[in-house]
């Protein structure tokens, strides 16, 4: 990748915590986000959007990653602030006074 492309989350530095790396169906890794300190799963290549199956596969992956590690009840998002163009989605903790 050209210098001036340079993509932090095509880099991917290992700064927090890796919990899985997947291959198959397609790539993608779980780790701790550094900023929210919440699992997301980063997608092992540079595109912006996935399909809904893919969403799901990462969903599903996002909450083995919860609940093995006992984090409650998630929700998912994928609104990509800092980096737009390479798709990412964090797995935030439903905070227990959110309405059902
Ligand atoms: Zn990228
Ligand atoms: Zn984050």
């Amino acid at each position: 990748m050209a210098e001036s492309t340079r993509c932090e989350l095509c880099e991917l530095a290992r700064t927090t915590r890796w919990f899985a790396q997947v291959f198959e169906p397609f790539p993608f890794t779980l780790l701790e986000c550094d900023s929210c300190d919440v699992p997301m799963a980063v997608l092992g290549e540079h595109r912006a959007a996935v399909s809904p199956q893919e969403r799901q596969v990462m969903q599903l992956a996002l909450e083995w990653v919860a609940k093995t590690h006992d984090l409650g009840e998630l929700f998912f998002d994928d609104r990509m602030k800092q980096i737009p163009d390479h798709y990412h989605l964090h797995a935030r903790v439903r905070p227990k006074w959110w309405p059902r």
